[in-house]
């Protein structure tokens, strides 16, 4: 079977390794349609999060199972699943209360830029689609496991609710899926910051209804004379840096929620201005094993498509390039082909 492996800074391989099998009776192996290649790849892929030793790459997967542990009852060969970045049992406490992503006993998946991966703990990970899907959707339902998913999750702790104005921060595929997330959510004002034509677009497409292109303190400023000096009710964070995080913070009205999804790097918050903000923050790596069945029905209905995100296709032979394009920002996300 052939898999992406990443060897250190940038240096991903296309590999010959073994395929997967059943470990576990509770795993299943999935065969891949479509893989790609998220932005949390990045860094690692840029040396920023340390790489000690060759590893299989990418989370996020769906596809059809082709092999189940004695154990596995809620799925069976042949069907359509997809399944978060976080194979989760969705049964212990935290997966009850509706967050599998600190499941008890959560594993971070790895080694989705292949052809066949194995899931853990499948019965409780993996979601049926209601049929095999037609080819045009694999990528909008790809998304739903992560970055549809981890949109979704910023809206849902920025408590984005009918009427809104909500404005989001980070143009990558989260924070388009956040503007997406917010649209669904009835939001009456959707800001999206962005300096890139195409993302905007995309961005507008999904719903937004204001771009602001400025950053940093210029950007705060557009959205307090937007909103009548009062900030946005919901901001979503979908970055993960200092600046992206104060822009968030600086953005919201008193009152209001942050919800941040982008993994932080190096970031640190002023307590004082946080007390004095009366901003909420809520966030961490998105549940998106919970949102899965909702999610899976819009996009089976049609009622949404967050696959445009994928703006590159390319052979899974070409994930170096892939990997290159979204390093150097001229793909947002892209779509890899075993
Ligand atoms: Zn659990």
């Amino acid at each position: 079977m052939r898999a992406a492996v990443l060897h250190g800074p940038g240096d991903v391989r296309l590999e010959e390794r073994p395929a997967p099998r059943i470990l576990e009776p509770g795993d299943a192996i999935v065969r891949i349609p479509a893989a790609t290649v998220c932005g949390s790849d990045l860094w690692s892929y840029r040396g920023i999060n340390p790489v000690p030793e060759p590893v299989p790459f990418g989370h996020e997967y769906c596809g059809i199972v082709e092999e189940t542990g004695s154990e596995v009852r809620s799925v069976r060969p042949g069907q359509f699943v997809i399944g978060s970045f976080f194979a989760s049992d969705n049964t212990c406490p935290h997966c009850r209360a509706g967050f599998q992503s600190s499941c008890q006993h959560r594993v971070l998946m790895g080694g989705c830029q292949a052809e066949a991966v194995r899931v853990p703990m499948a019965d409780g990970t993996l979601v049926v689609t209601p049929g095999v899907p037609a080819g045009d959707l694999v990528p909008s339902l790809l998304a739903l496991s992560d970055v549809m998913g981890t949109g979704w999750f910023a809206a849902e702790c920025a408590g984005v609710r009918p009427g809104m104005t909500v404005a989001v921060v980070g143009d990558g595929a989260v924070g388009l899926c956040g503007v997406l997330a917010a649209a669904q959510r009835g939001a009456g004002r959707i800001i999206a910051m962005s300096r890139h034509p195409e993302r905007r677009k995309l961005a507008l497409e999904f719903g937004a209804t204001d771009i602001v292109a400025a950053r940093g303190a210029d950007g705060v400023a557009q959205v307090a004379e937007m909103t009548g000096g009062i900030g946005a009710d919901a901001v979503l964070e979908c970055v993960g840096t200092s600046e992206s995080m104060l822009q968030a913070l600086r953005s919201t009205r008193p009152g209001g929620f942050v919800g941040y999804v982008g993994v932080p790097h190096g970031v640190s918050l002023p307590a004082e201005e946080l007390f004095f903000s009366h901003v909420g923050l809520r966030g961490g790596p998105a549940p998106v094993r919970r949102f899965l069945p909702e999610l899976i029905d819009l996009v089976w209905d049609r009622r949404i498509d967050p696959g445009k995100v994928f703006d590159m296709t390319l052979p899974l032979d070409q994930v170096a390039e892939g990997y290159r394009a979204m390093d150097e920002r001229r793909a947002v996300k892209v779509l890899l082909r075993p």
